[in-house]
């Protein structure tokens, strides 16, 4: 029997099995980012969590529909105390020094997107099935506030149109935020207009003509609320109902409150059946900070100091979703480490393929540590106790590897994939190699001497190629198909 995926739900508080309105067919969306720089690692240890969900559900064999939208339309940069002609995250972004390299703001938000998806697929995360984009379902907004308006959920004013917060009794049940008065001053998206009915009314479509980016609408030129892209874009491309809706702690309150207020009210259903939030980030303790240079964009650990993704992606996992991380530099020379036993064991494996088996017990030894390791992901995604599965896994191989050979030599491999496929982590080194590289030639060289020398049985010989493989700066990994050349990443340099 596979386990019971439990996982915290914000709207209960309770850790409760995730169900499914079709049998096996999870339909889940995660809030993205807002696409004015490059994502920083407390936003990717939240997809890193929604991609766990994925990977935790398709482990199980469901089907997952997995949505994660990309916010491109600017929203104010202090919603709580700014008008409606305050500047934007985008605008502020365009006249920042980064910004001179933009045409416009369009152009700004494009560059930050293919930023971010790049910066995705290197952590190794799974493709959603859509990234839906603000920009890209104006109409469909347009629409969600017209009806809204015609159901007596909305009203305008002369500068905006605003949701109606008395107009839905449910609201605050996923924050517990249910005293309207005393939340004015948390709620961002407040506008100062007098014509507003209630302090906490949001707003869902602002007028302004003279903004960067702006549509007509029939309440004429102007630009979306925040909170209306997600509603709109969940349900068309999820249904009305979802299974699961996720995003950072940070968006429990306003914007998942909104997004259920808005979508419940257009649709008369429950908008989410479950809701997981994951903790925030800490760096050395504290918050990130730009002036403490505790700001870490993916990139600036990845391009600029070399650091490896997988071990990145590892050091965001060493906790669970469920409570804060405390990233630190040691917790990413641990993960570092750790990487490389993962490396050392798929090339360990791989490279025993072709030897005689004596590693009889191997195969059912990995097979184990996998079922628990899918049991601490199904217990509510205790990625903590995962990987310490994933490293007990990798001792398995490394006890037996002078014994490893023909089948023990697939479970491990096995095993490895599997443990790619459950938590995202590759043991093959990813880069792929680089074109026009004069290395890149004689390396292939060798790897083509190296496979005459493994049919020969000449395993010492084949090992010295791999050592001279190396030396150029390329690993060779043996698949199915055949041997192929990777770059190597160089190692880190962490104190
Ligand atoms: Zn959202």
């Amino acid at each position: 029997m596979p386990p019971i995926f439990r996982l915290g739900d914000t709207m209960t508080g309770e850790v409760r099995p995730l169900t499914t309105l079709d049998p096996g067919h999870l339909r889940f969306y995660s809030c993205g980012p807002t696409v004015y720089n490059y994502a920083h690692i407390g936003n990717f240890r939240t997809f890193i969590n929604s991609d766990l969900v994925v990977r935790t559900a398709q482990a199980l064999g469901w089907r997952v529909s997995y949505v994660c939208n990309i916010t491109d339309v600017g929203h104010l940069t202090q919603d709580d105390v700014a008008d409606a002609s305050g500047d934007d995250k985008m605008a502020k972004a365009l006249k920042s020094k980064e910004g001179e390299a933009f045409v416009n703001v369009w152009d700004l938000a494009e560059h930050y997107a293919d930023a971010f998806k790049s910066d995705w697929f290197r952590m190794g995360l799974i493709k959603p099935l859509v990234w839906p984009r603000a920009t890209q379902h104006m109409r469909e907004q347009i629409t969600a506030v017209e009806e809204l308006i015609e159901k007596g959920h909305a009203y305008q004013t002369k500068d905006a149109v605003y949701f109606r917060i008395n107009s839905f009794s449910d609201h605050g049940k996923l924050s517990g935020n249910t005293n309207k008065d005393e939340l004015r001053t948390a709620v961002r998206d407040v506008v100062l207009d007098p014509e507003k009915e209630h302090p906490s009314d949001f707003a869902l479509w602002k007028k302004d003509d003279k903004h960067l980016m702006q549509w007509y609408s029939p309440w004429g030129w102007g630009f979306p609320g925040w909170h209306i892209e997600c509603s709109v874009m969940a349900m068309k491309y999820l249904g009305e109902t979802l299974d699961l809706h996720a995003g950072g702690e940070d968006l429990i309150f306003p914007h998942h409150e909104s997004e259920i207020a808005q979508s419940e009210c257009l649709t008369g259903k429950v908008f989410s059946n479950h809701w997981m939030h994951s903790r925030f980030l800490l760096v050395d303790g504290e918050k990130m900070s730009k002036s403490k240079g505790t700001f870490y964009s993916v990139r600036d650990l990845v391009e600029d100091q070399g650091i490896d993704p997988m071990a990145l992606r590892l050091s965001l996992m060493a906790v669970p979703y469920s409570k804060p991380l405390n990233f630190t530099m040691q917790g990413l020379a641990d993960a570092t480490k750790n990487m490389e036993r993962l490396y050392e064991c798929a090339r360990l494996s791989s490279d025993a393929l072709s030897r005689p088996d004596n590693a009889p017990g191997v195969a059912s030894a990995l097979e184990r540590v996998y079922d628990e390791m899918l049991e601490a992901m199904c217990d509510d995604m205790n990625t903590s106790v995962a990987i310490a599965k994933a490293l007990e896994g990798t001792g398995v191989i490394f006890r037996e590897s002078a014994n490893l050979g023909g089948a023990s030599a697939h479970a491990a491999l096995h095993f490895l994939n599997r443990v790619e496929a459950l938590l995202g982590i590759r043991s093959i080194r990813e880069e792929a190699t680089g074109q026009g590289d004069p290395q890149e030639a004689n390396a292939e060289t060798l790897m083509n001497a190296r496979m005459v020398a493994k049919q020969n049985k000449d395993f010492a010989a084949a090992d010295r190629l791999r050592l001279e493989i190396e030396a150029l700066g390329f690993e060779v990994r043996d698949t199915p198909t055949g041997p192929v050349l990777r770059r190597k990443l160089s190692a880190p340099e962490i104190q």
